[in-house]
């Protein structure tokens, strides 16, 4: 009867509007109506990612297009550095290492963002960097990295390339590609785009083109030289996912409707501290800083004496409220509360409202309605500014 409310960091909920897009008619991919649709759709999403660049669409999940970042622009053999602050960065590592990069590893604890002085630090004996990885949103930690600040010590102290991970981050919180300096930014369909799993979306800027033109690495599916050729004509090299496109285009309408997309990025601020405020309310603990918590996914601690995985299942079973758990290391420890895409203030009341009444199940010891009520608090403070 109930549908599953999913707090997830992906797959998320998908709008009614974004479906309906989708069940539109098959066309080909070949026809003056989809090159008007890639087009404008593609136009569309310029803001989202903060540049003039093109977006280029794979068919694919988010890992494809990382692999696209890396396989494109560095060869066997040469150097780069990863920051990794999870698991997420962990990928990125395996990606650079499955091509044979050189892959100097800047890894810092689960639940800390890299700083720009640690950053800054790392690259000072490293003379041959090809390109720095980072991941913006780690979504195993819900740490967002400055990741403004660390392009700008690249720029200052490289000639490498940025290449960000931007995909459970990217529709819900602030980027600036171009001002920032970011060569190649990646993002997934299915976490903060409201759209479900099979599209990546990469941009490259122009000093990231060139690299690519010379690189000799051979990539069929992947070579992001033959998405801008087929691009300029306002096509993909292959079959795109054209539902998913027409759903992308319905996804710039609802940001549209919401009054622009700073107005989708204030949303998700506004739900990082309502859930944030209702944990400490509860005097159950958070994984991250204010500081350097993400707007699009919050992991919590265990609270005391809790069997988490019994009161996860629990709070799905009874109450359809579905949470995602901690990875490697912090699975048990933690867990995630995602509120990135479709997911609005209204979303987060509810969903602490159960979370308390799974505790009360638990006869876990806290004071019931002080974390709906910190929750309320910093949503209605919102509406009075
Ligand atoms: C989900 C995720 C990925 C992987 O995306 P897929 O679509 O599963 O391939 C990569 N990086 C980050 C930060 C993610 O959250």
């Amino acid at each position: 009867m109930y549908s599953n409310i999913l707090r997830h960091p992906g797959p998320t909920p998908i709008p009614k509007k974004v479906q309906l897009a989708m069940n539109q008619d098959m066309m080909s991919h070949r026809s003056e109506e989809f090159v008007q649709l890639y087009r404008e759709t593609t136009n569309r999403v310029k803001p989202i990612f903060g540049t003039k660049q093109d977006i280029l669409l794979i068919p694919s999940g988010g890992t494809a297009a990382l692999e696209a970042a890396a396989v494109n622009t560095v060869s066997p053999g040469e150097e780069v550095v990863v920051i990794t602050v999870g698991a997420f960065g962990n990928y990125f590592v395996s990606i650079c290492e499955k091509f044979g990069f050189q892959v100097h590893k800047l890894e810092k604890a689960w639940g800390e963002a890299c700083s720009a002085e640690e950053l800054g630090a790392f690259l000072k004996p490293l003379s041959n960097i090809k390109a720095v990885f980072a991941t913006y949103n780690e979504t195993s930690t819900g740490i967002l990295n400055p990741i403004e600040q660390l392009a700008e010590v690249v720029r200052n102290q490289t000639d490498a390339l940025f290449i960000v991970d931007g995909v459970s981050c990217i529709g819900g919180a602030p980027a600036e590609m171009d001002q920032w300096g970011i060569d190649i930014l990646v993002t997934g369909s299915q976490k903060a785009m409201m759209l479900p799993p099979g599209l990546a979306l990469i941009s490259v800027s122009d000093r990231a083109w060139e690299v690519i033109e010379k690189n000799q690495t051979p990539s069929y599916y992947l070579n992001l030289v033959s998405y801008r050729e087929w691009a300029k004509k306002g096509m993909t090299p292959n079959t795109p996912a054209i539902s998913l496109i027409y759903g992308l285009s319905a996804v710039c309408d609802l940001i549209e409707e919401e009054g622009g997309f700073s107005q989708t990025v204030a949303r998700h601020e506004l739900m990082k501290n309502m859930v944030r405020e209702s944990m400490k309310a509860l005097s159950i603990g958070l994984l991250t800083s204010d500081e350097h918590a993400s707007p699009t996914i919050t992991a919590i601690l265990t609270p005391d004496g809790l069997d988490l995985k019994a009161f996860l299942g629990h709070l799905k079973k009874k109450y359809h409220l579905d949470f995602a758990g901690g990875l490697g290391h912090l699975e048990g420890k933690m867990f995630r509360f995602g509120h990135m895409g479709y997911c609005f203030p209204s979303d987060i009341l509810q969903a602490v409202s159960l979370l308390e009444a799974g505790l009360q199940d638990f006869n876990y010891s806290f004071e019931p309605g002080a974390g709906v009520k910190a929750a309320q608090n910093v949503f209605l403070a919102a509406q009075q500014k």
